[in-house]
């Protein structure tokens, strides 16, 4: 099954110079969607993992029916002020001004293998946070999952030496 023919390129979205990997057409598509994520999943299996972490809101999507392949349990990652309990926090800053990551701060027990899941790899700067928020609540980072990298921005260069899975490569 080529995936890859299943995501729609939309050239100049969300500003001009940006080429857009819309996953929605492959979510669609049944068969592909199951397909993406048994292979995501096949890759975190031997990796002894015990959580499965995304971040809002694609890595939702990818990551919570990985967790429900791999039997484990699903964290999200979210932006500040949305999740209800005790969090930690990480800072980050963008081209103008400054955002955020929150992760509960009960959610990972010290030593719980996690398997951080999302859409897209870029630049890699979401899921350098998302790193940062996992090892900070005491989490053994065990592999990193993607269904799309975009080889082009480098991501993978910044998230040595962990390991990292990628369905569709755009180079
Ligand atoms: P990074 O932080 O690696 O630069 O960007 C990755 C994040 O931005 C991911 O959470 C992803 O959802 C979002 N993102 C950036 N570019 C795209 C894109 O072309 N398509 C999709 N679906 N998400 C993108």
């Amino acid at each position: 099954m080529d995936l890859r023919q299943k995501i729609r390129v939309v050239d100049d979205f969300p500003e001009p110079g940006i080429s857009f990997k819309d996953i929605t057409t492959l979510l669609c598509d049944g068969p592909s969607f199951q397909s993406a994520i048994r292979q995501i999943a096949d890759f975190g299996r031997p990796r002894a993992i015990d959580l499965v972490v995304g971040p809002e809101a694609r890595g939702f999507v990818i990551g919570a029916p990985t967790a429900y392949a791999l039997g484990v349990g699903f964290v999200p990652i979210r932006k500040p002020g949305k999740l209800p309990g005790v969090t930690i926090r990480k800072d980050y800053q963008l081209e103008y001004g400054r955002d955020g990551l929150e992760i509960h701060a009960d959610a990972i027990q010290p030593g719980q293998r996690v398997f951080i899941v999302d859409d897209l790899l870029a630049t890699g700067g979401t899921i350098h946070s998302c790193i940062e928020l996992v090892e900070r609540s005491g989490g053994i980072v065990a592999g990193l999952g993607f269904l799309i990298e975009l080889q082009y921005l480098e991501g993978r260069k910044k998230l040595a030496p962990y390991e990292i899975f990628s369905l569709i490569q755009y180079e």
